[in-house]
């Protein structure tokens, strides 16, 4: 089975900005919305602190403060369906990324600005391997 993930163009931007802003730390943001057949779709994104004790190559989110999102997306009929954080690195999922992925069964986003420029990928975990799957950036409405 093979998911597709939604994202709004304004919604990249600002994982990037956010990333950017968290340098040299990796940064976390929870991505919430709605699963539809194969379509992973993001309506709403929380940049969230990372509270790792080694922040620069890995990342932490505080358990109270990810129930509390939790809640909240629960609330308004969303849950969640990615985990982004960036990379100093490749952009790959890293062994502990692996670990973690079998532990959070969601899209992961991943970001890197290796090239230059910030981008991002889309992976899920099928038989403990990471799959790379598809991103459509949506154009924003409104
Ligand atoms: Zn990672």
């Amino acid at each position: 089975m093979q998911y597709t993930l939604h994202l709004r163009d304004r919604d990249l931007s600002l994982l990037h900005t956010h990333a950017e802003n968290c340098l040299p730390l990796e940064s976390v943001a929870l991505l919430f919305g709605v699963i539809e057949d194969h379509l992973v779709v993001v309506t709403r994104i929380e940049c969230v602190r990372n509270e790792s004790d080694k922040a620069a190559t890995s990342f932490y989110v505080n358990p109270e403060e990810e129930y509390q999102l939790l809640m909240d997306a629960e609330a308004r009929g969303e849950e969640l369906v990615g985990i982004f954080h960036s990379h100093p690195a490749a952009l790959m999922p890293s062994s502990s990324d692996l670990d973690n992925m079998r532990l959070n069964p969601v899209v992961w986003l991943i970001a890197s600005k290796t090239s230059g420029a910030w981008s991002s990928k889309g992976f899920v975990l099928d038989d403990a391997i990471a799959v790379e799957i598809p991103i459509m950036i949506m154009a924003d409405v409104s």
